[in-house]
């Protein structure tokens, strides 16, 4: 029998000794007897062990460090739905404050009473400000007594968000390739793609691939010369998901946000540098006119009529007040601090690995996000490719993916450290010394030379 109830007193039996922990609980089907609280948990989390340290988890761009105040107050929020503003007003009042607070981070001139909500992450948020460039472009077209029939967005090597946004609203997205030489997106390149059909313009703050920032002030400036020549007004929403919360701290005086008139919209990723735990981003409009009213919602069954632009409804509150935490606990001084060690151990990094024989570095961390790419040397073959040191440093519970290029330069295979709150120079030092551990193991033990691209796909940039 799998679960063969005991008369034995569970509370005395030992973890491991009850029938409940040595049989096999089904997997597929809902089993047919009950577990009590504590061996189901057990179960549980026993089986999470198979996923791994996340705090190793070097691909990712997602916040992995929570200090014990933000899990208690995502805890004690657990109850909390942050659509029922009427029923916790004050959850809402904290979500606007945040949306106040990015809004003036990022130099919005009407920080006070500007328009932006909460998402899930920059994948919903980037959803919400596509959709404002499709609407305001619809309208535009119509006006003018134009077909608004065949809408494109022009944008650099994007995350998969934005090719899923042109996929389900039907846009064609007009993704500016990457070059041998440059991987970012520029003026020159962005402009040649753009017609009246155009909704907008999406540079990266923070390529996914690389790392890189892609140049907003230029690209706004081609786009005001375009206007200038053809009459085209063309809008800016910049992806953000990394840069909003870096940039801001790390290089206050490059010019991305909504200094720049012709940037409309942006969006970022608060569980990514903003520092909160998983599942809160945020998109901000310049300008209450930026996003068409007709996108907004009113909801009157939840008591009160409360104005929502969202693609879901219920959602935990938690990461919000998360969020509100730690803009109340950093502060501006807080997350510089925060965001310089990062980097620093970043450019550390990349210091090291460019002295380890075979690699080269694409990209230093020193100024987009605190990250490292680099390639194995043209032409060098050292016994081993990046996919054969991405399984090795896995042995050792690092995961440190090897992906290949967008196309133009899907030949080339790259590997990619994410230096995020939580990595320090020790840990960083500890990293390396398996590097060097795996480089002597590969020259005594030479296992293939292909880049194996056709294996680069399966890798997910979260
Ligand atoms: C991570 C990322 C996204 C997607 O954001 P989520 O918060 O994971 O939904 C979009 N764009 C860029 C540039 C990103 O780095």
């Amino acid at each position: 029998m799998l679960h063969e109830r005991k008369e034995t007193d569970e509370l005395l039996t030992p973890a491991y000794g009850t029938t409940y922990l040595d049989s096999d609980i089904p997997k597929y089907q809902l089993p047919e007897d009950m577990l009590s609280p504590y061996a189901a948990y057990r179960v549980v989390r026993d089986e999470l062990i198979l996923d791994g340290n996340s705090r190793q988890n070097l691909a990712t761009f997602c916040t992995t460090f929570l200090p014990d105040e933000a899990k208690r107050l995502m805890a004690e929020c657990i109850d909390k739905n942050m659509i029922d503003k009427d029923e916790y007003p004050q959850t809402a009042e904290i979500e606007s404050r945040c949306v106040n607070i990015i809004a003036d981070l990022w130099h919005s001139p009407t920080a006070g009473q500007t328009v932006g909500c909460s998402t899930t992450g920059s994948s919903e948020a980037a959803m919400l400000g596509g959709m404002a460039l499709k609407w305001r472009w619809r309208d535009k077209m119509r006006s003018q007594g134009k077909p608004a029939d065949s809408p494109n967005l022009v944008c650099g090597p994007v995350q998969i968000c934005w090719h899923k946004f042109a996929r389900y609203w039907d846009i064609e997205l007009r993704e500016v390739p990457m070059d041998k030489d440059r991987y970012p997106m520029n003026g020159e390149e962005a402009v040649k793609r753009c017609d009246e059909n155009t909704i907008g313009v999406v540079p990266t703050l923070g390529l996914t691939f690389t790392g890189q920032y892609e140049p907003v002030e230029e690209i706004s400036k081609a786009l005001d010369r375009l206007e200038e020549e053809k009459g085209l007004d063309i809008p800016i929403h910049v992806d953000a998901a990394s840069g909003g919360f870096l940039a801001p701290f790390l290089e206050p005086d490059l010019r991305w946000d909504f200094r720049l008139k012709r940037v409309k919209s942006i969006n970022a990723s608060g569980h990514k540098f903003g520092l909160a735990p998983l599942g809160v981003g945020w998109v901000i409009w310049r300008d209450k006119e930026d996003l068409p009213s007709d996108l907004v919602f009113k909801v009157n069954y939840l008591g009160g009529e409360m104005p929502t632009f969202a693609l879901n409804f219920s959602r935990p509150g938690g990461e919000i007040i998360a969020q509100y935490y730690f803009f109340v606990r950093l502060g501006r001084q807080g997350y510089t601090m925060i965001q310089k060690a990062c980097r620093e151990v970043a450019v550390y990094i990349s210091e090291q690995i460019g002295k380890m024989g075979p690699f080269s570095i694409i990209y230093d961390g020193s100024d987009g996000i605190p990250a490292v790419c680099w390639r194995i040397k043209e032409g060098e073959d050292p016994g081993f490719n990046l996919f054969d040191f991405a399984d090795k440093l896995h042995s050792r519970g690092w995961q440190v993916p090897a992906y290949t290029l967008p196309p133009n330069c899907k030949h080339l295979a790259v590997q990619r450290v994410l230096v995020r709150h939580g990595v320090s120079l020790d840990l960083a030092n500890l990293l390396l010394t398996d590097f060097r551990r795996n480089l002597e193991f590969f020259e005594k033990h030479p296992v293939t030379t292909s880049i194996r691209p056709e294996e680069g796909s399966g890798f997910n940039h979260s």
